[in-house]
């Protein structure tokens, strides 16, 4: 009651705001300090006289000290999930992209999922969608950075850690570099994914075979035409290097 009083006699300013939610854990004095806003009450006329005479009565200071538990409950809440959300650690970034791989078989996909992270925060997620989007380079990792790379607007994702449910396959690890990505954790190995029919070891053996000896042949071609664009790069003064 007499924190009622306090209120009645707290002249509020002019930017605030009334509101008539009432919080049942407080005294309104307390509710009214903790958050700078006053709570609408309706009155009878004995009723205001019966608060006046209690105001007279009271101690401005009773209820002061209190905290409004239930707002401070809501705001605590929302902070420590803030909280949580910036301090999810490695594993917990690594069980977001094994579950998208799991959801993905689900819905279509391949079993990949990758995760993108800057300071802490989920950027960008990705799924393996070859099939589904009829997409050979729709790998996890490649759509996470294609996502992330949107939602940043930049090319150079420096400073971001990408985790991904498989080891990246060579596409993706390049993808990775071109990127700047900064890390790389992996669940499944090459040799699981191998396992399983997704194997890409043929891949990097091919790399390290010279041009004549790989599957796929490559054949030089107008390498005097060619190279004209690459002169026209090295004199444009307004190239974007990345
Ligand atoms: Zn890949």
């Amino acid at each position: 009651m007499p924190s009622f009083c306090t209120i009645l006699f707290r002249k509020p300013q002019a930017d605030m705001m009334f509101q008539t939610q009432e919080c049942t854990s407080c005294t309104p004095a307390a509710h009214f300090r903790a958050h700078k806003k006053t709570l609408h009450f309706s009155f009878s006329f004995p009723t205001f006289l019966l608060y006046l005479c209690c105001c007279l009565l009271a101690d401005p200071a009773t209820g002061a000290d209190k905290q409004c538990q239930i707002s401070n409950f809501t705001e605590n809440k929302l902070r420590n999930n803030k909280k949580k959300q910036y301090h999810m650690n490695d594993q917990d970034f690594m069980r977001m992209a094994i579950n998208l791989s799991s959801k993905n078989v689900k819905n279509g996909g391949g079993p990949f999922g990758a995760v993108i992270v800057k300071n802490g925060q989920v950027v960008a997620t990705g799924t393996n969608r070859v099939t589904a989007n009829c997409d050979p380079t729709a790998h996890a990792e490649v759509s996470a950075i294609r996502q992330a790379c949107k939602v940043l607007k930049t090319f150079n994702l420096s400073g971001c850690t990408i985790y991904t449910s498989c080891e990246p396959c060579p596409m993706c690890l390049a993808a990775i570099y071109w990127a700047h990505i900064d890390k790389i954790f992996y669940g499944n190995t090459k040799a699981d994914a191998g396992n399983i029919g997704f194997d890409d070891s043929f891949i990097y053996k091919e790399m390290d075979l010279p041009l004549e000896e790989r599957r796929i042949k490559a054949i030089q071609l107008l390498p005097e035409e060619a190279i004209k664009a690459f002169q026209e790069w090295e004199n444009n003064e307004e190239k974007t290097p990345y």
